[in-house]
């Protein structure tokens, strides 16, 4: 919504009232001091401009209130009656990280959101914790949550949603409502982690403890600014989803933006959060780094290694992780991890515009299930060799990925071709 539209469309309602209030006080004075008017006439006007009045406040009634959509955005989950609300259920079992839990759980919001229904999850057994959702965060609803007896009454009958559906095209959930997306557009750069991000800051609201919890160590880290988040993913990942990076990688990028800010403001002390599955890395890199602090918690990725991820102390740990990535002032990650993703969606929470506050090292941002963004070109482009296609500015190509070295891979939509293509010709298309 344009701020400007809306207190326009506000003043229009105050000015036709202060308009009528003046008119109408003074033809009344005219008729009490009974000079010589035809009070007949004056009353016509009175009675004319009183209904001329009700029909601009009518008029005015149906012009949009823009902003009426932002206030809602989360009315749904809080419904006063749970017996008869519309409902949505998902089931906290999928088998597979912290992170990408984390989005199914987004996803089915979204969807309960989209088709404005009350979205409860089922997260008794939950493989991080069996005690479920509450034992480290707040409920998604106050009044319509897993263990309300109108929910256990109704449980049987209600729609559900797995996370296979994500494939299935049901609900794209990188599409953003149209009256959100012009409005974001104007002050930030990548509208679509931002509109997840007020998805995932919510869900991830942490309960009492565990608040006390990451306040104590944000005190014991001393935690303060500047600050960069690494978070360098390693065990499992690498099997077959994501090839390795050297912490050198990830520190050239930490280093130019440290360099940068130094520009602006002397830096006493170079500090890093170090976020990993890879306990080895805490003391590689103070050993490779010495002018450079790292903070965090080797116990965290003790016990975030694949052997013992499962578990209410690894939770809490990549809890923790999350929660200071997305604190720092710049991420150098591997987006293709789901716990960079999530670091990087509640860090647009956090600023005006955080769209440019991360370098990932291989994917560009993406959210499980949701269909490729597309990129428009800018420029034309003559393809060098067979393994790039030739464009004109202006067409509609899916961005596959960015390979870092001047050029990305992709499919140009209107011809088919895929291949290769100069980085800079093309630039995202919300
Ligand atoms: P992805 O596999 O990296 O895409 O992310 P997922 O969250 O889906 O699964 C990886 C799991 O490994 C997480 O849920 C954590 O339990 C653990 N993990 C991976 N990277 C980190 C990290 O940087 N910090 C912590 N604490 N845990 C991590």
């Amino acid at each position: 919504p344009d701020p400007k539209y809306e207190d326009a469309r506000r003043e229009t309602r105050r000015l036709s009232q202060e308009m009528w209030m003046y008119m109408d006080s003074q033809l009344k004075r005219l008729i009490s001091q009974n000079v010589e008017t035809d009070t007949k006439y004056i009353k016509d006007i009175l009675a004319f401009g009183s209904h001329l009045h009700t029909a601009i406040l009518l008029a005015h009634d149906t012009l949009e209130d823009e902003f009426e959509k932002w206030r809602n955005l989360r009315s749904n989950e809080n419904p006063l009656n749970c017996s008869t609300a519309d409902m949505f259920v998902c089931k906290l079992d999928t088998a597979c990280g912290f992170g990408c839990q984390m989005h199914h759980v987004t996803y089915c919001l979204m969807v309960a959101y989209a088709t404005n229904r009350t979205m409860v999850l089922v997260s008794k057994g939950w493989r991080y914790s069996k005690a479920g959702w509450d034992i480290v965060f707040r409920p998604l609803s106050k009044t319509c949550h897993e263990n309300h007896p109108d929910v256990i009454k109704r449980m049987g009958n209600l729609t559900r949603l797995q996370i296979v559906d994500l494939n299935t095209g049901y609900h794209n959930p990188l599409a953003l409502p149209d009256v959100l997306q012009t409005c974001i557009q104007h002050f930030h750069g990548h509208p679509r982690p931002w509109w997840v991000g007020q998805f995932v800051r919510y869900i991830l609201r942490p309960n009492h403890n565990l608040e006390e919890s990451l306040k104590n160590k944000e005190k014991r880290f001393t935690f303060d600014h500047p600050i960069v988040g690494i978070q360098v993913r390693r065990t499992d990942k690498l099997h077959s989803e994501a090839s390795f990076h050297s912490l050198q990688e990830y520190m050239i990028h930490v280093k130019r933006w440290f360099d940068v800010a130094e520009t602006k403001t002397p830096i006493v002390q170079r500090k890093v959060y170090l976020a990993t599955d890879d306990p080895s890395l805490f003391t590689e890199a103070e050993h490779t780094y010495p002018t450079y602090s790292f903070i965090g918690d080797v116990n965290i990725s003790i016990s975030a290694q694949l052997s013992s991820r499962y578990t209410l102390e690894s939770l809490k740990g990549v809890i923790t992780d999350v929660h200071f990535l997305s604190m720092c002032d710049y991420i150098v990650c591997t987006l293709s991890s789901g716990v960079c993703r999530l670091a990087y969606e509640i860090m647009q929470t956090r600023h005006a515009d955080a769209s440019s506050r991360v370098k990932s090292l291989d994917d560009l941002y993406y959210f499980i299930g949701g269909a490729p963004e597309k990129w428009i070109s800018i420029y034309n482009h003559e393809a060098q060799n067979e393994d790039e296609f030739s464009f004109n500015a202006g067409d509609t190509i899916h961005n596959y990925g960015n390979h870092w070295d001047g050029y990305s891979k992709g499919k140009h939509l209107r011809s088919g071709n895929e291949g290769l293509f100069p980085s800079y010709k093309v630039k995202n298309f919300f």
